[in-house]
C-alpha cells in the first residue's frame, strides 16, 4: 500500500531535518499546556525571526508525550506545524492484551508517528526484535510514521561490535517493510552509552554509524536508502545539536532531556534550520 500524501503522518521522506521531543514518563496534561504556552510562542518567534530569509531550511518537529497527554497536546498544536507522535503501540489491531496501546486507537486522537524500539523499552519491557519486525509495517500501513530506535551499548561498543548490533536490528526490525514504505521510516541511531548520560557521540562516531545504518537500508532498496531520515539521539543539547545536523547522513535529532524544557527544545528546533 502507498501512503497517501494526504495522510499529515507521512512527514515528507525527502529528508527534511527532523527534530523530535521524547518526553518519556515526564508531563502531567496541566504541564504539557504550559509546556505549550511557552513551546508555541518561542517557535513562532523563531520562524518570524528568520525575517522573511527564504533561505533558512525548515525543519519538521515533532513531540512525543505520554499516552494520557496526548489528546491535548493534539488539541493545542492544531493550528501550528507541530506534530505529535506517541512513544510505543502494539503490534496487534486489538486483543486482549492488558495496559497495551493499538494503532487504531492511535490514528483516532490524530497522532502522525510512534517512536519504536526505544532502549528503555528494550532494556526495561522486554521489547524484542521480533516485535518490531511487526509493529514497524503496522504502523506505515496506518499513515503513520515509525521512528525506529536503534544502538549500541558501552561494552558492545568497546568490543568492537557496534556495526553487528545495527545490522541486526535493522535488518529484522525492517525486514516485513513493503518496498514503497520504506523511505517513510525515520530511524533514531541512539548509542546507549549516550542517552540521559551528558556523553554525547562523537560527531565523527554519529556519522560513522548513522553512514552505516543508511547502507543497511540501501541494501533493502537503494533509492529507500538515499531518502530515508536518520536522526542521532544521546544527550543532546541547544549547544551541540547544530554539529549533527550539519553532517551529511545526518537528518535531525531524537531528543530526551533537553525536550522538557520549552526554551531549550525550540533552541534545538533553530539549531537544525541552520
Ligand atoms: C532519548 O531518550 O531518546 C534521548 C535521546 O534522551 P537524552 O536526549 O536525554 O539523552
Amino acid at each position: 500500500m502507498m501512503p497517501d500524501a494526504d495522510v499529515p503522518g507521512h512527514l515528507s521522506s525527502i529528508r527534511l531535518p527532523l527534530i523530535a521531543g521524547n518526553w518519556k514518563m515526564h508531563l502531567t496534561n496541566e504541564q504539557a499546556k504550559a509546556y505549550l504556552g511557552r513551546f508555541l510562542p518561542a517557535l513562532n518567534e523563531l520562524t518570524r525571526g528568520q525575517g522573511g530569509s527564504t533561505k533558512r531550511r525548515t525543519a519538521d518537529v515533532v513531540l512525543c508525550p505520554a499516552f494520557t497527554a496526548l489528546r491535548t497536546v493534539i488539541e493545542l498544536t492544531l493550528d501550528s506545524p507541530v506534530r505529535v507522535g506517541a512513544q510505543n503501540v502494539h503490534q496487534d489491531p486489538e486483543g486482549a492484551f492488558t495496559g497495551e496501546v493499538s494503532v487504531p486507537m492511535l490514528v483516532e486522537l490524530g497522532v502522525s508517528s510512534v517512536i519504536l524500539g526505544h532502549s528503555e523499552r528494550r532494556q526495561h519491557f522486554s521489547e524484542t526484535d521480533g516485535a518490531l519486525q511487526r509493529k514497524v509495517p503496522a504502523v506505515l500501513e496506518a499513515g503513520l510514521m515509525p521512528i525506529l530506535c536503534v544502538g549500541e551499548t558501552e561494552d558492545e561498543r568497546e568490543a568492537g561490535e557496534t556495526e553487528r548490533k545495527l545490522r541486526q536490528q535493522v535488518q529484522v526490525d525492517l525486514a516485513q517493510v513493503e518496498d514503497g514504505l520504506l523511505p517513510f521510516v525515520v530511524i533514531a541511531y541512539e548509542p546507549i552509552w549516550a542517552i540521559g548520560t551528558g556523553k554525547t557521540a562523537t560527531p565523527e562516531q554519529a556519522q560513522e554509524a548513522i553512514a552505516f545504518v543508511r547502507a543497511l537500508v540501501q541494501g533493502f532498496d537503494k533509492e529507500a536508502g538515499n531518502q530515508v531520515r536518520i536522526l542521532y539521539g544521546g544527550s543532546c543539547t541547544p549547544d551541540n545539536a547544530g554539529q549533527f545536523v550539519a553532517l551529511p547522513d545526518i537528518d535531525g535529532s531524537l531528543v530526551g532531556g533537553a525536550s522538557l524544557k520549552a526554551e531549550s527544545f525550540a533552541a534545538i528546533v533553530e539549531a537544525a534550520r541552520g
